[in-house]
């Protein structure tokens, strides 16, 4: 048995995942540590969630994840060879040789030694799941500018999930957790509204929903189901370039992502909001969420 199991939360010695073609025990699975992804954060990956729904387990918007996964490796170069389709079934192979119903999966596009910084000549793919609630937990959030920015668009592809990025958003997490905070915001290298490190960023003004534009965050699955919900719910949203000012004065203000669902924020710089959260476009739109990944008739009549 891997005598690294007991550090490792996200499995056990039960553990099935999907790993270049076969279904094999997690802990039985060797990486090679000479790897480029390793070596250089020169990956991409993916985090999606099932839901236990009315309907058996669902996994929300399957398909838009293997596709954005294939986006990112051609964006960085790395060579996809893999079909979408075959990949989601795959993915519901793994939760049912786990027996997970509700569940977070982690696909994993890594790449074979290569010390030099060219593209490499080997790519693997991993497809693992576990058992993990809301990223962000379920209480209202008190965030802080980070005081890392997103890195720039002409120094990354930044629209691709690349698993050095998280270097960026690993500082400013645990930056926002050191000052106390829950959260931080991160904003782009000219000062505006960008994105959580791991979350995109709405907030409210007026009844109207504003969001940072694409360019400078990844562009989220989640953040385009928002759009669909309100478009439904005939809330009014806005892309733009917004300043630290604006979310400062906005009424309310909330994050979202596949593992952080929506999730609400208190406070910026522990100043908080006008509105008391159950009153927002953020909660209507929360309950909206939940009742379309949980496939409940009607989940936009709320
Ligand atoms: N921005 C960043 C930096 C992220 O890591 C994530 C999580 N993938 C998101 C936004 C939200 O993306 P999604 O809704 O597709 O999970």
């Amino acid at each position: 048995m891997n005598s690294n199991l007991a550090l490792n939360p996200y499995c056990n010695k039960n553990t099935i995942l999907f790993s270049n073609g076969e279904y094999c025990k997690a802990t039985e699975k060797v990486i090679d540590l000479y790897g480029q992804t390793l070596h250089y954060g020169y990956g991409v990956f993916e985090g999606i969630r099932a839901y236990k729904t009315e309907n058996g387990t669902k996994i929300f918007k399957v398909k838009e994840h293997y596709e954005r996964l294939k986006r990112s490796c051609e964006l960085i170069n790395i060579s996809f060879q893999y079909n979408v389709d075959e990949l989601c079934e795959i993915t519901y192979e793994v939760l049912r040789k786990n027996n997970f119903q509700d569940a977070y999966i982690r696909p994993l596009v890594y790449c074979s030694p290569n010390m030099s910084l060219t593209k490499p000549t080997q790519v693997s793919i991993m497809i693992c799941a576990w058992e993990w609630g809301a990223y962000l937990g379920d209480t209202l959030l008190n965030i802080t500018i980070s005081s890392f920015c997103r890195p720039h668009p002409r120094s990354t592809k930044v629209e691709a999930k690349v698993c050095g990025h998280y270097i960026n958003s690993i500082l400013a997490a645990t930056e926002a957790k050191e000052k106390g905070f829950d959260e931080a915001v991160l904003l782009d290298s000219d000062g505006f509204l960008a994105e959580g490190p791991g979350s995109n960023l709405f907030f409210e003004k007026d009844g109207k929903l504003f969001t940072p534009k694409t360019g400078n965050i990844l562009p989220g699955i989640t953040r385009a189901t928002v759009f669909e919900l309100c478009k439904e719910l005939n809330i009014e949203l806005f892309e733009g370039s917004y300043t630290p000012n604006d979310l400062q004065n906005a009424d309310g203000a909330f994050l979202c992502g596949t593992a952080a669902e929506i999730i609400g924020i208190n406070s910026l710089e522990k100043k908080n909001f006008n509105l008391n959260w159950e009153n927002t476009l953020g909660k209507k739109l929360q309950t909206a969420y939940k009742n379309l990944v949980m496939e409940k008739q009607f989940a936009i009549q709320n």
